[in-house]
Formats: structure tokens, sequence, C-alpha cells
């Protein structure tokens, strides 16, 4: 599938996420007293800071769900990791034989190896993300 090219975006393809997030808060009324919701952190923060930020993943970013964008140095979004798997009194599970699930879905599986670790991980949103040990076969 070919991507269209978007207007008025000086070439950069930028995701529905920043354009509708820039379209909301660019255009944003000032309010003096308002604040904004960082929804990762939940800090609060003045919402006229939005004003300040010159694009939507900026803004994004300031709000706590650029991790959804998916027009930015994707590979930075990405969450990318490697689990170690260590039993209570810190020795390595080796060996073992894990499953990495984003809800239903398995998106890794395999054997630990002699340090429990696990193969690197890589997926766009960590949240939802759990580990399932077995040991042995
Ligand atoms: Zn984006």
């Amino acid at each position: 599938m070919e991507q269209q090219k978007q207007k008025g975006t000086e070439g950069k393809e930028e995701c529905h996420l920043c354009r509708i997030t820039y379209s909301i808060f660019s255009t944003f009324p000032s309010m003096p007293s308002a604040m904004a919701l960082n929804v990762e952190t939940g800090d609060f923060f003045p919402m006229d800071t939005l004003h300040s930020y010159s694009t939507g993943y900026e803004m994004a970013e300031a709000l706590g769900y650029a991790w959804a964008c998916n027009c930015r140095e994707r590979s930075r979004q990405r969450f990318d990791e490697q689990f170690v798997l260590r039993d209570g009194a810190g020795r390595p599970f080796t060996n073992a034989h894990y499953r990495v699930r984003v809800g239903p879905n398995v998106i890794a599986s395999g054997v630990t190896d002699e340090e429990g670790r696990t193969q690197r991980i890589t997926t766009k949103d960590a949240r939802g993300l759990s580990l399932e040990i077995g040991r042995g076969t």
C-alpha cells in the first residue's frame, strides 16, 4: 500500500496522534489557571505550557502518551527489553521455558540462557506485557 503525501506537512509525515494533538492544543484558548495531566506520570502541569510546543509530538510527550506516536524515532519509541529471570534468592532461572504475551497474543517464546536471560523483546507498547515461566518440559 502506498502512503499518500499529506498536505502541509513539509514532506514530513506525521501520524494521526501528532496531527490531532497539535490541532487540538495549538488552537486551545489560553487558560492560565487550567491544568493538564500527564497520564504517564500522573503529574499536572499548566495547560498553557502546551502552547510553547511547536509539534504535536512534544505536546503528546508532555501529556504522557507519546508512546502511541507512530511517526517519530520509532526505535526510541519501541519497547525493546530483555528480561532476566531470577528466583527469590537471586539465582537465575536457567533453561526455563518462557512465553511473553501482550494480551492474548504470544509475541515471543523460548528458553532462558545460562544467566536467566530471555531474548530481546521488541514491541510497540509494553503495557499489557506479561511473562509466563514454565520450568523444564
Ligand atoms: Zn506521531
